[in-house]
Order: structure tokens, then sequence, then C-alpha cells
């Protein structure tokens, strides 16, 4: 089943259980909107895992130059980052990939945190 892509104006592109939501300027600039678009019906019939894995690899074809320059220009968009935002019509979205990613982050930073007091302090 293909979903239905609607244009909305915040995040980059979300994928949902029954739509994507792509950011409304994202269209303009066919070197993005394709591959992502690409990107979101690849992620049909992924596990948890399987997504976690598709978001980690490169999107193919994508200018991330180009990319990175849409998202910098256009603050609407930084939501895509947050683990946790507020949708309009959805209410909490909880995205679970970047709880994950920050968790790990946050555990790897603590981590070296606290090697770095115990040197420090020479325990
Ligand atoms: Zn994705």
């Amino acid at each position: 089943m293909k979903k239905e892509v609607k244009l909305v104006n915040f995040g980059v592109a979300n994928n949902y259980f029954d739509c994507i939501e792509i950011h409304k300027d994202l269209p303009k600039f066919p070197r993005l909107y394709v591959p992502i678009l690409k990107h979101e019906f690849g992620h049909e019939g992924l596990t948890t895992m399987g997504d976690l894995k598709h978001d980690l690899n490169k999107i193919p074809g994508l200018n991330y130059k180009e990319y990175y320059k849409f998202i910098l220009t256009r603050p609407s968009t930084w939501v895509q980052y947050l683990p946790i935002w507020w949708h309009p019509k959805r209410g909490f979205v909880f995205d679970f990939q970047h709880i994950i990613i920050y968790t790990i982050l946050i555990l790897l930073v603590s981590v070296n945190v606290f090697f770095w007091m115990a040197l420090w302090k020479g325990i």
C-alpha cells in the first residue's frame, strides 16, 4: 500500500502509519525531494531496528550540502531532530530513533565525563 504524501510547514519528512508528511518547500528542490521521498518509501515493511539502520545509512543521491542549507535556512524544519515534539494534529510525537541515538550519546558523554573526573581527581 502506497502512503499518501502530504505537504506540511514543519519538519523535513516524517513517516506516519497513514501518510508521509513532507515540508512544503521540499518539492521546489527536486535534488532533495526525490531522494528523500524514495528514502521514506524505503521504510515500508521494515522493523524498528530496520528503520533505525535505514536512517543511519546515507540517503543515496542526496546532496547533503544542499540538504543542510535547506534545514539551516528553515527553522520550521528543526523539529525533525527533536526526540519528542508537539504535532498540531497528532499531539506529542515520540521519535524513538532519536530517543535511542540521544540516549547513547548522553551515556557516552557521561562515561567520558566520569573517567575524566576520576583522572583529574586522581581516584
Ligand atoms: Zn527515514
